[in-house]
């Protein structure tokens, strides 16, 4: 049976080991200390944050033998170069699969590394875990950033989190210094430099009080998501949207799937829903090996 590594290095580092899409053991993680999990990575060089993945690996290994190794990392990835991550700065450029095969061959370990995008293991992972690895799904993931993932995965940038939302010129919020972006509204830092005065919490609090600064914005919020899901069916066709992520608990499905069916009209591309499900590490570790055994069957 395969034996696959799963890497979710996001904010912090989670690793496991997966055979037959599900974990062997308990998850490996950097930083030990929960304190320190949130968003470590941001202040770490990318040689760094290499050789915090290739230990955490090997403390997941177990000096075992495994087939494949995947990792997903927010941004651009194209040949396991992070060719831009605009919450991760440092690493543009890096090529982070090059890094993680030397530093590992050291260690006697040859298995392909493959690097995806950290929404596309998200993706895999809820089709794995959901029991839905037979069929195409799409996922937004809502945290700082905004994610969006395929499964399977395929070839692409598919950098849906900052699809233009809007012409306002004074949308500028997004993290990558678009203007107009669906990230610029839903992100979470967004939503932060929007609102100086309150926590993305007290907004939505707020809003379901009755202020009315807040209601706007809250409906802005879910028809952002409505319209970047809508140029999704537009240009792929309808299905299954997944919202996961820090913000999903956020989300009204009955006003999302409204302004949804306000923006698809054409009777073929009818048909697509929402879910909201909660994700853990887990989920991005199971998808990332899922991946990464699908790609070295593939290329064998
Ligand atoms: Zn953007």
């Amino acid at each position: 049976m395969a034996r696959s590594i799963g890497v979710m290095a996001a904010e912090h580092v989670a690793v496991g080991a997966v055979e037959d899409n599900r974990l062997t053991g308990p998850l490996c993680v950097f930083p030990k200390e929960p304190d320190r999990k949130a968003e470590v990575l941001h202040s770490m060089p990318a040689h760094e944050i290499a050789f915090s993945i290739v230990e955490t690996i090997e403390s997941a290994r177990q000096g075992e033998a495994v087939d494949a190794i995947g990792v997903g990392f927010p941004g651009i990835i194209r040949d396991g170069i992070v060719e831009e991550s605009p919450n991760l700065q440092q690493v543009k450029g890096f090529d982070l699969a090059a890094a993680l095969t030397a530093a590992l061959r050291q260690r006697g370990v040859s298995a392909p590394v493959v690097v995806f995008n950290d929404a596309d293991v998200t993706a895999a992972g809820i089709a794995a875990t959901s029991g839905r690895l037979d069929r195409p799904i799409r996922v937004w993931t809502l945290g700082n950033g905004i994610g969006f993932g395929r499964y399977p995965w395929s070839e692409g940038v598919w950098e849906g989190g900052h699809c233009v939302v809007t012409l306002d010129p004074k949308e500028h919020f997004c993290g990558c210094g678009g203007k107009g972006h669906l990230e610029g509204i839903m992100g979470h830092r967004a939503m932060r430099l929007r609102f100086l005065d309150m926590e993305p919490e007290e907004v939505f609090a707020n809003a379901k009080a009755g202020d009315p600064r807040c209601e706007a914005f809250v409906k802005m919020w879910h028809r952002a998501l409505a319209a970047a899901t809508a140029s999704s069916i537009h240009m792929s066709g309808p299905g299954e949207f997944f919202v996961t992520g820090l913000n999903a608990r956020f989300i009204d499905l009955g006003l999302l799937n409204r302004y949804l069916h306000e923006m698809v009209k054409m009777t073929p591309l009818q048909g697509s829903y929402f879910e909201v499900v909660a994700t853990s590490d887990d989920v991005g570790v199971i998808g990332a090996a899922v991946n990464a055994e699908r790609f070295a069957r593939a290329s064998a």
